[in-house]
């Protein structure tokens, strides 16, 4: 089948071009290497380097013709978007409209996008269901749930088929300290420094931490099952920075400090999603364990 992935040059991309050349598509990954790597690309894939806010995205991804397009290229910084949310739009929201109309021209039959657990923003209960209101903190967030409503306009509108897939905070090898959910990627390259982890308020702020593998096989499944569903990629199970910092303590021989900042500002406090959809619509469930991620992502982070 041939594919194309924006954005993978990054984290999670790059781990969903890999899966993808493993069993025998023809990939095309477009990115402009904002935050993505080019040594990330892998050398099976067919590169474009494009900016997705530019036009050039809807011409290549017109002339490519891909049957499926996982569309992951994105500004992924929440505190970026609070400094730049100019920028954050012209990628997160132009850009997708970009990649839309390029779906339209290149016959393309489904889109299926990386949306975020963070368009929540603080919610009243946990876990979250896909139903409940979106209450955006952050410019990210806000881009993510605009971009999420182009994406089903364009399938009510003009039959392109399509699966939103709302990521909890995902972690793994290849990650940079810099995008969303990068706590693990920025303690693991502490601990490789030797410096103290340094947490934001009291630690005792949760998230649902997913293996970037088990991400990756969400999207597969995505792109045969499901239409038109919005669906979380999560564990459904809330770890707190301190249980993550224990966690890390098992882990590392040498010693393990903390220290304590205040709270950033559009910082969510507590995040946990229910994933029974994704069991029920894409058969798929997570599959490892937090201590088997983490020492995954450490003997990575020890060996670069
Ligand atoms: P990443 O920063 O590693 O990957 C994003 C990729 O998009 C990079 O390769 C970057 O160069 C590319 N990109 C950025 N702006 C671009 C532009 N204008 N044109 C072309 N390419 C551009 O981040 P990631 O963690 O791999 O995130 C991938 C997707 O998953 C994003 O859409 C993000 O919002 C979403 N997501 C990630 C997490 C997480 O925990 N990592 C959680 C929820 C959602």
């Amino acid at each position: 089948m041939r594919i194309a992935v924006t954005g993978g040059a990054g984290f999670i991309g790059s781990h969903l071009v890999k899966a993808l050349l493993e069993r025998g598509d023809e990939v095309h990954v477009l990115d402009n290497f904002a935050t993505g790597r080019p040594e990330y690309v892998h050398p099976g894939a067919v590169l474009h380097e494009v900016d997705i806010a530019g036009e050039e995205a809807r011409t290549a991804l017109a002339a490519i013709g891909a049957e499926v397009v996982y569309h992951l290229a994105a500004q992924a910084d929440v505190q970026q978007s609070i400094r730049n949310p100019r920028l954050d739009a012209d990628v997160n929201v132009r850009g997708t409209i970009n990649v839309l109309d390029g779906c339209r021209d290149g016959q393309t039959r489904k889109i299926v996008f990386a949306s975020t657990s963070g368009v929540y923003g603080n919610p009243p209960k946990l876990p979250l269901r896909e139903q409940d209101p979106a209450e955006p903190v952050s410019f990210y967030a806000l881009s993510k749930l605009t971009a999420e409503s182009y994406v089903r306009l364009y399938g009510t509108l003009f039959g392109l088929e399509h699966t939103v897939l709302r990521y909890g905070n995902v972690y793994g090898p290849l990650q940079t300290a810099k995008g969303e959910g990068g706590v693990v990627a920025l303690f693991m390259s502490r601990l490789r420094q030797g410096q103290p982890l340094h947490v934001h308020g009291d630690g005792e702020q949760t998230r649902d931490f997913v293996f970037v593998r088990d991400v990756v096989e969400a999207n597969l499944a995505a792109a045969e099952k499901g239409a038109g569903e919005t669906i979380h990629v999560s564990t459904a199970r809330r770890v707190s920075v301190n249980e993550l910092v224990a966690e890390l303590r098992k882990l590392h021989a040498g010693e393990v400090a903390v220290s304590h900042g205040p709270a950033r500002p559009g910082d969510i406090v507590h995040s946990c999603l229910d994933n029974a959809a994704a069991a029920r619509l894409l058969g798929w469930k997570p599959r490892t364990a937090l201590r088997d991620g983490l020492e995954a992502t450490y003997r990575y982070w020890m060996n670069v």
